[in-house]
């Protein structure tokens, strides 16, 4: 087996000595800090995603109806963090984000039909996109209205990684797909171009000092 990474602390980066971990929240086990200090400073950014103290429950990200985030709108400003109970019709009938397999981090997106909100919703199709030629099935296109999303491994999904990952979809139709004599995109679907992808695109959004993108946030394993 590998050795396990390295414990750091996710507010201030700080990594810890071999040998030494550093304590974890209480309540999700999932976030580890160097001190009370920094879990307190970090709180409100970890707090949506720590696990709900509910047992049976998934945090997931609803997706608001949108034009696509256009400029100086942040596509986060359409997330809603929302607990997705076990019974939920996206654990049946959720479709499976086909570039997100390919890059580490698959999600199930489901078109909130309940709550019947048709209408655009830009940032679902381009997660639903097909990895082989960049269209989302045609019901899709049509307007999916309000969507949730989770991780397929069910591990908590933050409104930042999912901003990042649309971003990463909408990057890849800057290729040229169609065009004779292009080399296919598909080529580009891992976890190590996405990796290098979304630590520039983390760290493009901290110099702008956005919320949440000020700590390293190891795109595929956490
Ligand atoms: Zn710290
Ligand atoms: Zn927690």
């Amino acid at each position: 087996m590998p050795p396990a990474p390295p414990s750091y602390c996710q507010a201030c980066k700080k990594k810890a000595d071999p040998n030494e971990n550093f304590p974890k929240c209480n309540k999700c086990s999932s976030a580890t800090y160097c001190s009370k200090e920094c879990q307190r400073a970090h709180w409100d950014i970890h707090k949506p995603i720590c696990t709900p103290r509910s047992q049976g429950k998934f945090w997931g990200i609803r997706i608001m109806s949108n034009r696509g985030a256009p400029e100086g709108q942040s596509p986060a400003d359409y997330f809603r963090h929302e607990a997705v109970p076990a019974t939920h019709g996206i654990f049946r009938e959720g479709e499976s984000c086909p570039v997100t397999r390919h890059i580490g981090i698959p999600l199930i997106i489901y078109r909130d039909t309940d709550r019947r909100t048709p209408g655009a919703n830009e940032i679902a199709v381009k997660l639903r996109i097909n990895a082989t030629d960049g269209f989302a099935p045609t019901s899709w296109q049509l307007g999916p209205g309000e969507c949730i999303v989770v991780r397929e491994d069910r591990k908590p999904l933050t409104m930042q990684l999912l901003e990042a990952i649309y971003r990463f979809n909408r990057h890849l139709m800057s290729y040229p797909i169609v065009d004779e004599g292009w080399a296919s995109w598909h080529g580009l679907l891992n976890p190590s171009v996405w990796q290098y992808y979304a630590m520039q695109y983390y760290e493009k959004q901290s110099a702008q000092k956005r919320p949440g993108f000020n700590y390293f946030f190891p795109p595929v394993d956490s």
